[in-house]
């Protein structure tokens, strides 16, 4: 089975941006009782959204199941208040939970939470158990920066976070590092702010001591890892100038996916990186979609870059497969639920 981490609803229907301008009108206008009940979207809507893009893509490039969440861009927590996000967030689950239903061998969900900046991430907690115990999600994504581009919260050490971390032990679930659309004209989005925000918590895991107090939290840093792997001897050396090796601090804890666009960076990666700490993912439809002129396939088509890896059969079973399973605490049970294994 080729298991894909990291896929994102960017094809939802528009009834649901309607229903978010709806909600950010009744913001402006003060009035916080819109947007209302949540849309109304039918099976048939939903399968329309899916078949002829991420299932047909899914089948072109050879993978099978998606690890599958809400748009990052559209999750964009620094608008409005605590209650904005957690209607958001309860929205757009619902939605991915009933992909999953209608998709079932395809899909299985990963949660938006309702982060908010200044507000303390013990209010996701809630919404992160009805969509593990409820909705059969296997993790959630994180958002280090909740202000988008301002970085206004504490760092992930911080036991501002531990109400958070406490839950995703509890659920055996992993958190996706994932910052959402930028506010700060400096930063591009998927060019800048992702790739910060990956580099960035990967920081800040080596500077605190998170996982002494949380030994099985695990975190999937996307997009390879952003500037990590290609500076690994720059973390392994800031590491040991506090008297830790990055293989005892955080290599039990953290994991990276393998949404890089190009066979060299894949190839960094692969050989950098422990095979144990590398998760299959495409990011698709994502970040960046197009053709490279210089192979003819499309750059995240990551799966061909992965497959001419000089690995073992039994070490690339792990980057697709193996890995997702171990990392994903509540995978095993939901594809045994679903007959998939
Ligand atoms: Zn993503």
């Amino acid at each position: 089975m080729i298991i894909d981490c990291h896929g994102h609803y960017t094809t939802a229907p528009q009834k649901l941006q309607a229903w978010r301008d709806r909600q950010l009108a009744g913001l402006a206008d003060g009035n916080r009782t819109l947007p209302g009940p949540a849309p109304v979207i039918s099976d048939d809507e939903l399968r329309e959204t899916i078949q002829g893009k991420q299932l047909k893509m899914q089948q072109d490039r050879g993978s099978d199941l998606t690890i599958f969440s809400p748009q990052a861009a559209g999750m964009a927590h620094h608008v409005g208040t605590q209650k904005t996000s957690e209607d958001w967030a309860t929205v757009c689950n619902d939605l991915i939970y009933r992909v999953g239903e209608l998709f079932p061998k395809n899909f299985i969900g990963v949660a938006q939470l309702p982060q908010s900046p200044g507000v303390s991430p013990a209010n996701c907690a809630k919404e992160l158990e009805r969509c593990v115990k409820q909705l059969d999600f296997v993790g959630c994504n994180v958002n280090p920066d909740p202000s988008g581009g301002y970085w206004q919260d504490p760092p992930l050490y911080d036991r501002y976070w531990y109400p958070l971390w406490e839950k995703m032990v509890e659920l055996n679930v992993p958190g996706m590092i994932h910052v959402s659309s930028s506010c700060n004209p400096c930063f591009h989005a998927t060019g800048a702010h992702y790739i910060n925000g990956d580099t960035t918590a990967f920081m800040q895991f080596i500077q605190g001591n998170l996982f002494k107090d949380f030994p099985t939290l695990k975190f999937i840093i996307p997009h390879g890892g952003g500037a990590v792997p290609f500076h690994w001897g720059r973390y392994r050396g800031l590491a040991q100038m506090q008297n830790r090796l990055l293989k005892d601090h955080l290599m039990n804890n953290v994991y990276f996916d393998t949404c890089v666009y190009h066979q060299p960076g894949i190839d960094l990666l692969a050989k950098v990186i422990p095979v144990d700490n590398i998760l299959f993912a495409s990011e698709m439809i994502g970040a960046v979609q197009g053709i490279d002129p210089e192979t003819g396939h499309n750059y995240d088509d990551t799966k061909r870059y992965v497959d001419a890896l000089p690995l073992s059969a039994e070490d690339k079973k792990k980057i697709f497969e193996l890995n997702a399973r171990k990392v994903y605490g509540p995978l095993d049970a939901v594809l045994k639920k679903r007959g998939l294994i």
